[in-house]
């Protein structure tokens, strides 16, 4: 059983904090990390403005106009939107839906922890992602607890339903990758890699 789908654009060629001068207040002192890596830059200028739903190569991401509105029709709530001078009908999607995923089935590594904030400069293990709770995930648009990545170039995985997925392909909304999401032991007993692929493939995209 699919309880759901981690859902990726393709990469828009930008670049979150580019151009972008980071406060004191914004960044830990010891480790010079974003405080929240939650960040939006309103003068973020969207190089390939033409998908639906991409990701800078740092942090956040983007969707346009079609897929705000559709959210908006879908009554999805918990998620909002921060718009852009230069990149008009795109916008950031922040979700604050959380979905807690399990740490320890998907060996997920938290490399160099921080003494100060207590946060790592990089986590490894974002897909395929293993629920805490395995339970099928409900219409909507949710987040995964953790950000993966390493230094400021942190995000959450996107995380949809199945039903979620079936609107959004009726829609038409372009340039969507899902990736199932089974319960562990259903993962282990049918796609689990063999040792010999499982370096390549068992990765942080
Ligand atoms: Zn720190």
């Amino acid at each position: 059983m699919i309880l759901g789908y981690v859902v990726t654009g393709p990469d828009n060629d930008g670049y979150m904090l580019d151009g972008v001068n980071l406060s004191d207040t914004e960044t830990c002192p010891a480790c010079g990390l974003l405080l929240n890596f939650e960040y939006h830059n309103p003068d973020l200028k969207l190089r390939r403005s033409t998908f639906d739903l991409s990701h800078c190569y740092d942090l956040g991401t983007i969707v346009s106009l079609r897929l705000k509105e559709f959210c908006t029709r879908c009554n999805y709530t918990g998620i909002h939107f921060s718009s852009f001078h230069a990149s008009q009908n795109y916008y950031q999607i922040f979700i604050d839906n959380k979905i807690e995923l399990d740490v320890a089935k998907r060996e997920i590594q938290f490399i160099k922890k921080c003494k100060h904030c207590k946060r790592y400069k990089e986590v490894i293990g974002a897909t395929p992602a293993f629920l805490k709770n395995e339970e099928p995930i409900p219409d909507g648009i949710f987040a995964s607890d953790l950000f993966f990545g390493s230094d400021n170039s942190k995000n959450p995985i996107i995380i949809v339903g199945t039903e979620t997925r079936e609107k959004l392909q009726a829609e038409k909304i372009k340039g969507l990758w899902f990736e199932p999401i089974y319960t562990f032991s259903q993962w282990e007993g049918n796609f689990k890699p063999k040792p010999a692929e499982q370096k390549k493939w068992y990765q942080f995209w």
